[in-house]
């Protein structure tokens, strides 16, 4: 049974690209009708005509097709009455003021969640090397290290004796390795002592800090997450500080990797973060005279993927070369992009872009005009 919780929750990750706020709060979602798995939304823009209503759109379908039960999604887009236009701008000027402190992450980028059930499925490998390759494609990448404790992204990316720096304003710059902006707690803490001080005191508030204080770029297209391994207080709490986020689960061909890993799309879902879809890493290995050995089994990536009804995104096969840049930092990506990983990587990243396309910055200036000219009526009616 699909409610209209499910529905609003859904909505929430809907954030307006240029105002920063989810449609709800903003007033624009005018009407939910829910006929069996059948969903009509009536969504009210400030200007039917904007470019930028595509992609509310899409986020809109896309959301609200990640509700188990639904079937169907209709959308209707109606322009906003003069009162509903006025009551929105109200709202995003005090929600301007209040999240000001909220995170530094622009509303215009897009959050990937890169999740697994278990550790060792090469989670941290992909995330690292799918940045990459979204980089070499052109976009913006900002890359978080969630996986707090169990941090692997500076030695993947090369950068593991750099060290993070607070700005006079005492925000982070993110340290940047091969064109990406990276965080994560293994560019902080110096030794293993340092790090059993922090451990107590940082780590519900780790991602928090990597999300408030970091000078993410404006501009980023992309920011991938890599996420502990399992369901937790850090996918909570994602949800809750970007409800834009959505996530890629990452597994084995191997059934019991599969189990587990169908359990954080579960979470994710009941903490309404849509699945993007599934890759499967480890699937098998070719020799170089062409024999191939499907040494963890095959079918996982696939059967997940159907089970909670969403796209396998891509099939990573063993790649030594993989291994190796890992440990050396020379990202297999950049460095053996024609190799069996690098192009199932690369391949990976371009069907990322095709399901999650960078928020569009053609944004409708009349809109933008008008938007300015009501916060500063509004700031005038005040003072
Ligand atoms: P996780 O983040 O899931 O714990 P890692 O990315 O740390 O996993 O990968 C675990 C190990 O498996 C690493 O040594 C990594 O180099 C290796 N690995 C991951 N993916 C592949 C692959 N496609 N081919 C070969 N080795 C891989």
């Amino acid at each position: 049974m699909v409610t209209h919780e499910d529905i609003q929750g859904a909505l929430r990750g809907v954030i307006d690209p240029e105002l920063g706020v989810d449609i709800v709060e903003l007033g624009m979602v005018d009407d939910i009708v829910i006929d069996g798995g059948n969903v009509t939304i009536k969504i009210a823009l400030t200007i039917a005509a904007c470019p930028m209503r595509d992609q509310i759109e899409t986020d809109v379908v896309r959301r609200i097709n990640s509700i188990q039960g639904v079937d169907d999604v209709t959308i209707n887009i109606a322009a906003m009455s003069k009162s509903q236009r006025a009551a929105l701008m109200e709202k995003a000027r005090l929600r301007a003021r209040e999240n000001a402190i909220a995170t530094m992450v622009s509303p215009t980028t897009r959050v990937i969640a890169i999740s697994s059930g278990k550790g060792g499925v090469g989670k941290s490998s992909l995330t690292a090397n799918l940045a990459i390759a979204l980089d070499d494609l052109g976009y913006k990448v900002g890359l978080l290290d969630a996986d707090i404790w169990g941090f692997s992204l500076p030695r993947i990316l090369g950068v593991l004796d750099n060290r993070l720096e607070a700005g006079e304003d005492r925000k982070i710059e993110p340290i940047v390795a091969y064109g990406i902006e990276l965080v994560s707690t293994g560019l902080i803490i110096e030794d293993e002592q340092t790090a059993l001080m922090w451990r107590g005191l940082m780590l519900s508030k780790a991602l928090e800090q990597f999300l408030r204080d970091v000078r993410w770029s404006k501009d980023l297209d992309y920011l991938l997450v890599d996420m502990p391994p399992g369901t937790g207080d850090i996918q909570m709490a994602l949800g809750r500080l970007l409800p834009q986020a959505e996530m890629i689960v990452v597994t084995t061909p191997q059934k019991a990797a599969q189990k587990v890993a169908a359990r954080v799309a579960d979470m994710a879902r009941r903490s309404f973060m849509p699945v993007l879809g599934v890759i499967e890493n480890m699937s098998g290995f070719t020799t170089e005279d062409g024999r191939h050995y499907k040494l963890f089994g095959e079918g996982g990536g696939q059967e997940l993927a159907a089970q909670i009804g969403v796209p396998l995104l891509a099939q990573i096969p063993l790649d030594p070369f993989l291994v190796e840049g890992g440990d050396t930092g020379r990202p297999v990506a950049k460095f053996h992009p024609d190799g069996p990983a690098g192009s199932a990587i690369r391949e990976a990243a371009q069907r990322l872009v095709a399901t999650i396309p960078p928020a569009e910055d053609d944004s409708c200036g009349t809109r933008m005009d008008l938007i300015a000219q009501r916060l500063a009526d509004l700031e005038a009616a005040r003072s």
